[in-house]
């Protein structure tokens, strides 16, 4: 499958990992860590290995799983770690996981020392779709999203489907919502075929067209100016969403299951005021309610919602910006809507037969 080029690195599709191999025997690295979560670890590590031939040549840094844990905390437990290895600038961080150990991964290797070298093995459907291209990397303060992070563009980024087969279901939906979002913001046709296909038999064909538009975006607004706004369509109410639930809920939301949610309420606003037709917002809320799981939304949520929202990176003079849907495939950006509007599609996806 062809190989796509990013802005000065490339993402590989099933090569076995054949250019990393040639990437640590190049003789360029000091050093190599492998950056796992105990769940990667055990699922993914040896998948890795055996793709290089029992390559054991590195240092594992270890962190525990999910986004609770994607926060300063732990960046200083592994630049400590990095210290006490007496890693030099020279050294190579490998990320093996998902979107967390990537984003994660990459920030504390764009920091340390000033920056060392980091190559992304995404490990989740989201994070091959999503999360480990573009340059961004970041951490949460307060379990608020992405408060605090880097562009930083790793070596080369790895899709290997391998990784997937020990993926719970639940996580597989998490990164589809990514994909359909693709679709939403940039090929109608792709996202009709999404929602024709199966997305526990997602393909591999299927993940090359999502990082596909991606990089097409990233790489025509590398650092978020403009267009790249397009793709955190969902994320503005998605991300309130995520950092509500991670605080109140005990099994809190995915990121996906979030951004779902957060795409029928922007879907909402994208018809109060971006033309959407009713037909096309009622076509994109039963498919992602027929596929995720409901949720609720009390209203004594709303005005910490809202709260949560002001605090999004896209925001200008204090007013939240969405990205909305023009019509299905087709996204604008910095979109401002009342904060009744808001409350009003919060009050909608809840009213949503489940
Ligand atoms: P995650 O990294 O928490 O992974 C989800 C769960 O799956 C974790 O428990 C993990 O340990 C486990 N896991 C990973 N790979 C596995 C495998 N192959 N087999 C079994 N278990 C496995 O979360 P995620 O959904 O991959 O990523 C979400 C994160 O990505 C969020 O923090 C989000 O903000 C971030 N993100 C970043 C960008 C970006 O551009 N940088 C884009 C989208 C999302």
């Amino acid at each position: 499958m062809e190989t796509i080029e990013s802005a000065g690195y490339n993402v590989y599709f099933e090569t076995g990992l054949a250019p990393l191999s040639e990437l640590i025997q190049s003789g360029k690295y000091s050093q190599v860590f492998v950056f796992v979560d105990s769940n990667t670890l055990e699922s993914c590590l040896p998948v890795f290995q055996s793709m290089l031939d029992g390559f054991s040549a590195f240092d594992l840094i270890e962190t525990d799983p999910g986004e609770e844990n994607k926060n300063i905390d732990f960046c200083i437990g592994i630049w400590k770690t990095l210290l006490d290895f007496e890693a030099d600038r020279k050294c190579l961080m490998i990320n093996l996981g998902g979107g967390v150990v990537t984003d994660m991964g990459g920030f504390v290797a764009s920091t340390y020392k000033r920056g060392i070298d980091f190559v992304n093995i995404p490990t989740t459907l989201l994070s091959q779709v999503d999360a480990s291209v573009g340059g961004k990397t970041g951490i949460d303060i307060d379990n608020v999203k992405n408060m605090v992070g880097t562009f930083a563009l790793p070596q080369a980024v790895f899709i290997e489907s391998a990784f997937l087969g020990s993926l719970p279901k639940r996580e597989l939906l998490s990164g589809f919502a990514e994909m359909v979002k693709h679709g939403l913001i940039a090929d109608a046709e792709y996202y009709k075929a999404l929602k024709e296909s199966d997305y526990e038999a997602v393909n591999i064909k299927d993940i090359h067209h999502s990082i596909a538009i991606k990089n097409k975006v990233v790489t025509t607004d590398p650092q978020e100016k403009g267009l790249r706004k397009i793709l955190n369509f969902g994320h503005t109410i998605g991300h309130a969403v995520e950092t509500y639930s991670l605080k109140h809920d005990k099994n809190p939301l995915t990121h996906g299951e979030a951004i779902a949610i957060g795409m029928v309420c922007e879907g909402y606003l994208s018809k109060l005021s971006n033309n959407l037709t009713a037909a096309e917002l009622e076509d994109i809320s039963s498919y992602i309610t027929a596929i995720y799981p409901a949720y609720r939304i009390k209203p004594e949520s709303h005005s910490a919602l809202l709260d949560l929202m002001k605090s999004d990176k896209k925001n200008e003079n204090g007013q939240i910006m969405f990205s909305l849907l023009r019509e299905i495939g087709q996204c604008d950006f910095n979109c401002q809507v009342s904060e009744e509007q808001v409350k009003e599609s919060l009050e909608y996806y809840n009213g949503l037969p489940s």
